[in-house]
């Protein structure tokens, strides 16, 4: 899959009945018809299909927020990688520190979730980022690259990955790391991804946590940050999709 930049997701998390995903779907259907960078959107399962319908004769990409490790079974509540390609999918976010703090999500267990989603097909975004703790502890490095040597399989190639890295303390609280941290942190990813992939600098980084129309522009024109991954701002079209501008978009 070709991901030109800049390479906009947007999560929506648990939010959006019927009504309105499909509403939010059709405004951004209505801009997105061609595109010259990547826009995302992640919807609830529940509205996977329903969006991806809705915006099938776009450039619009659909993913879902997480997937089981396994392809089927007894996993009473859970949804599979293959369901959500069948559902519409084409991508799939994992290790979102929601999940990883929420739900004592493990990196062996978002390896394993990363297997089964590429072998469904899907492109994997994942999400890295370090608590306010380990940022105050100076352990961010540390954390990242933990993080990073312990969620990807062995053996991989950079087609289908995209890796965002989103501090913890920055989702949905307003804060942001400074550009120049920003910058720097993409950089050494950057290089880690090289050494432990094949390949690996031509993977996309998105940074995440707290952008904005307001902040978006100067995030996507630092270097080594390929796009943004958004919460909040995703779930109004008019935000969503000056974000994407923002990063040069249209
Ligand atoms: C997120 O949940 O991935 C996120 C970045 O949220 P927000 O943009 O609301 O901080």
């Amino acid at each position: 899959m070709r991901l030109d930049r800049p390479v906009v997701f947007g999560n929506w998390k648990m939010n959006g009945l019927r009504a309105e995903g499909l509403a939010l779907a059709g405004a951004l259907a209505e801009r997105a018809v061609r595109l010259t960078g990547t826009l995302g959107i992640f919807p609830p399962f529940t509205l996977i299909h329903a969006v991806a319908q809705r915006v099938k004769d776009t450039a619009i990409l659909v993913g879902g927020q997480d997937c089981h490790e396994r392809a089927s079974g007894a996993f009473t509540g859970c949804v599979s990688a293959p369901m959500l390609a069948d559902a519409g999918a084409k991508a799939v976010i994992l290790g979102h520190s929601e999940r990883r703090h929420g739900f004592g999500e493990t990196d062996a267990l978002i390896r394993a979730k990363f297997r089964a989603a590429r072998a469904a097909g899907l492109l994997v975004v994942l999400c890295i980022g370090e608590t306010e703790a380990e940022y105050l502890a100076g352990e961010r490095r540390s954390r990242l690259v933990a993080q990073l040597a312990g969620s990807l399989p062995e053996g991989i190639g950079p087609e289908g990955l995209v890796v965002a890295y989103e501090p913890v303390w920055a989702i949905g609280t307003g804060r942001t790391p400074s550009s120049d941290e920003i910058r720097a942190i993409h950089g050494e990813l950057r290089a880690l991804l090289a050494k432990r992939i094949v390949g690996g600098e031509a993977v996309p980084l998105l940074y995440g946590g707290s952008v904005k129309p307001e902040n978006a522009a100067e995030i996507m024109a630092l270097s080594d940050v390929d796009g943004v991954l958004v919460g909040g701002a995703s779930l109004d079209a008019r935000s969503f999709w000056s974000i994407y501008r923002a990063g040069g978009g249209a």
